[in-house]
């Protein structure tokens, strides 16, 4: 497809420029025939007056001789050139301008194949980014509703279901929705980022505000694991959404106590320069792998498959933190040793408090 979108773009190049460089060559040709007729026309007019004056000059010339005076050098107002000069300028012309369009047309060709080529890759990668897209979410769902068909099968058959059965199947079933709507909501929420922003920045935020929220929204996951999330007090205000901004730490902390061993802690900490707040996230998990690190912002990116679907994860939270660190003008980055553990580094624009 992107061979033939090049193809037609290029012919579609090669039609204008053959167009513009043609009107460009009948444009010269016929300014240049228009001045070649009026040398032809003049040429004539001087050949019928020569014609005429010959006979003059010529006796002239003989009485000039016999009186032994010599005719002034260079006498001879009627120069005329070769009549055959003249057309054979109107061939050349129409060489040269026929080897200037082939010699545009060629360069066209090759530059406008180029072009396309340029032009259409951004668009072959959106497509195809696209394409993964649609075929990672398909992917997602296929899953939990392979799972839900599955057990809603099974119990159909099953004449001899007890009620605690039908229970823990409806159960089962429950959890496997709950996936579903967790999956779709992230996908839109992406989607909103994506196109539409999604984020209103511009009210001036509490830092320790977001960071009392996210906590509060991960507190129990933290503590079924009996992990321990360290938050200093933190005085900074930023300029940005808070939602989105709960959000972001939300996502960051979720991964932390989802990836950390029982029993451990998460630690969240805070830098700031001039107008930069530096949050830092860090935990004393299972680590990524080197190899993963590049791609853990990529959406349905997950290190480990199999652990994150224990986990619970579907790829999408770092894809979602990414998306609102960017819409706020900051950066995310990550340092991970496996088995040691993870630190998330944010950075965003800052507003200090007045004193
Ligand atoms: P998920 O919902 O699977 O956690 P994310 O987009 O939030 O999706 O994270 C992508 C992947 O990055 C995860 O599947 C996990 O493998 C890895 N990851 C993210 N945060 C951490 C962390 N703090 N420690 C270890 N691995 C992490």
């Amino acid at each position: 497809m992107f061979q033939s979108a090049r193809i037609s773009l290029t012919a579609w190049y090669l039609v204008i420029i053959t167009l513009i460089s043609s009107l460009f060559s009948v444009s010269i040709y016929i300014g240049v025939n228009n001045e070649l007729h009026r040398m032809e026309h003049f040429q004539k007019l001087r050949q019928i007056e020569r014609e005429k004056l010959e006979p003059v000059f010529e006796q002239y010339r003989k009485d000039r001789a016999r009186l032994g005076v010599t005719v002034p050098p260079g006498f001879r107002s009627f120069r005329i050139s070769d009549p055959e000069i003249i057309p054979q300028v109107r061939v050349r012309l129409i060489t040269i301008l026929v080897l200037i369009n082939l010699g545009i047309i060629s360069f066209a060709g090759i530059a406008g194949y180029f072009l396309a080529g340029r032009t259409l890759t951004p668009i072959a990668q959106m497509v195809s980014e696209q394409h993964r897209f649609i075929s990672d979410a398909s992917h997602e769902l296929r899953t939990p509703l392979t799972a839900l068909k599955t057990a809603t099968e099974v119990g159909l058959r099953d004449k001899n279901l007890t009620l605690s059965q039908v229970k823990a199947l409806l159960k089962g079933n429950l959890y496997e929705i709950g996936y579903l709507q967790m999956l779709s909501d992230s996908l839109l929420r992406l989607s909103q980022l994506e196109h539409t922003g999604g984020v209103t920045i511009g009210e001036t935020v509490e830092l320790s505000d977001v960071l009392a929220q996210s906590r509060k929204k991960v507190l129990p996951l933290a503590r079924k694991s009996h992990i321990t999330i360290n938050i200093p007090r933190i005085e900074c205000r930023l300029e940005g959404d808070a939602p989105s901004l709960v959000e972001l730490i939300t996502v960051l902390l979720d991964n932390a106590i989802k990836y950390s061993l029982k029993k451990s802690s998460v630690d969240v900490s805070a830098d700031s320069t001039e107008d930069t707040l530096v949050l830092r996230i860090a935990d004393h998990g299972i680590g990524i792998d080197r190899r993963d690190i590049p791609h853990i912002f990529d959406r349905f990116y997950r290190a480990d498959k199999a652990r994150s679907r224990v986990t619970s994860g579907y790829g999408l939270g770092l894809s979602i933190a990414k998306k609102i660190v960017e819409l706020h003008h900051g950066t995310i980055h990550v340092e991970s040793i496996a088995d040691r553990g993870t630190t998330f580094t944010v950075r965003l624009p800052m507003k200090r408090i007045q004193a």
